[in-house]
């Protein structure tokens, strides 16, 4: 790690983050990164050159604890910190991610409107004139080389890569699962399978298509595309998300054959951040029919694994409400054996989504609060069981407040469920 100070620009090459993921309410960056303190601005870059983090010292509208981030999808997520009473409780993080999409979130408020990207993009681009102004003379060798990948990652050059991750993924990865905030959701996405089992009515992060299991020739394809998109950022990720909305319903041999090939291709053995994850949506269909040779396969991977299902509710007139053509003893059975796959394995946990919301039907939250404080009398740290708010507008959705009442009644972590994409 270097300083090259010139005048109000300083360059820092190959800084060195944390090497594991942690859960921490100060600002913490992971794996090695580039970053130029100019004014009153840290821009952070990837190994490519590419903008990641924008950080502000003093004298503008973030404060120095919160920072924006830019996904591989090119969507910038304000990190909102403080000022949230219990956002560790509600979320299971210290920093609560904001979107300039529209999502289910119902904390952190609305940072974008404060013009705090657009600021920000403003002092990039003049730190880039600064930077390209910077004679060679007097420079190391590596100064050359990421000034010019800084140089050609232009906002332009960012929208064109992302839609290339997006064409090659058959679109957007349009809903992240909850686990993934363990990693940041750094996930490498993999598509091994398309649409879903349900399509249910009220879901707006669905295809629509009905389920189809991709090739292994596209995996294979998919897998190359990825590696020449990530490129030399490729080192410093260690989380692979196999979409879409129902990997589990792939089959053993797909999973299994897509995740080791995967672990391999990316190189996550030698990934400068440890402790590799996997991490995947189920559904009560694919987590009933499974058979426990894909469980006991899944363990031996060199992953800990995250299966992430959606139950919904454990109401009848609920499933009915939200037009998910499923019956209430499947959900019910469905959480059972997620219990017990949680109690007897050590490298896959299985968690739950619930929604959330006061317009469901009256026996919604009690069905599901009796089915959660029934398969759990006593307390049990694995299987995390997520409430996602549910209401056609941010204003019919539920209150934090009220959740923190139903967390405290349930014997497991509960969590809320924002839906970032990517
Ligand atoms: S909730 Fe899950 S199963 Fe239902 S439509 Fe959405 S993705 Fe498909």
């Amino acid at each position: 790690m270097l300083d090259d100070p010139f005048g109000e620009i300083t360059v820092t090459t190959d800084k060195s983050g944390e090497n594991r993921y942690r859960k921490v309410s100060y600002p913490i960056r992971y794996g090695t990164y580039h970053e130029v303190a100019y004014g009153s601005y840290v821009f952070q870059f990837n190994l490519n050159g590419e903008i990641k983090h924008i950080l502000c010292r003093k004298s503008c509208a973030m404060e120095p604890t919160e920072w924006l981030k830019r996904t591989v999808g090119n969507d910038w997520v304000f990190y909102a910190s403080g000022g949230y009473n219990g956002a560790f409780a509600a979320v299971g993080e210290y920093y609560v991610p904001c979107f300039r999409y529209t999502s289910n979130s119902i904390m952190g408020g609305k940072p974008f409107r404060q013009g705090i990207l657009e600021a920000s993009e403003t002092a990039l681009a003049d730190a880039r004139i600064h930077l390209a102004g910077i004679p060679d003379m007097n420079t190391r060798p590596g100064f050359k080389s990421f000034r010019d990948s800084v140089l050609a990652a232009t906002p332009q050059a960012l929208q064109a890569k992302a839609a290339r991750l997006h064409g090659l993924l058959d679109g957007r990865i349009s809903v992240l699962p909850p686990d993934a905030r363990h990693v940041d959701y750094d996930v490498i996405p993999l598509n091994i399978s398309k649409g879903c089992l349900y399509n249910c009515r009220f879901c707006t992060v669905k295809t629509g298509r009905g389920f189809s299991r991709v090739s292994h020739r596209e995996i294979g394809e998919q897998i190359k595309g990825l590696k020449d998109i990530y490129g030399k950022d490729l080192v410093n990720y260690n989380a692979l998300f196999l979409g879409q909305h129902d990997a589990l319903n792939a089959g053993m041999d797909t999973l299994t054959s897509a995740a080791l090939t995967a672990f391999d291709a990316f190189g996550f053995q030698s990934s400068t951040m440890k402790e590799p994850r996997l991490f995947l949506f189920g559904s009560v269909g694919s987590l009933l029919n499974a058979d426990d040779r894909l469980f006991e396969a899944m363990e031996r991977l060199p992953f800990s694994t995250f299966i992430n299902i959606g139950l919904e509710s454990a109401d009848q007139a609920t499933l009915d409400h939200i037009g998910k053509p499923i019956l209430k003893h499947d959900i019910e059975d469905a959480f059972t054996r997620m219990a017990d796959i949680n109690r007897s394995c050590r490298n896959l946990e299985i968690t739950a989504n619930f929604l959330y919301g006061d317009t469901l039907p009256e026996g919604h939250m009690p069905t599901c609060l009796d089915l959660v404080q029934r398969t759990y009398p006593r307390p049990c740290s694995r299987g995390a069981v997520y409430f996602s708010p549910y209401g056609k507008s941010a204003e019919k959705r539920p209150r934090v407040a009220h959740f923190k009442i139903l967390k405290n009644k349930c014997h497991l972590p509960v969590f809320l469920y924002i839906i970032q994409r990517l």
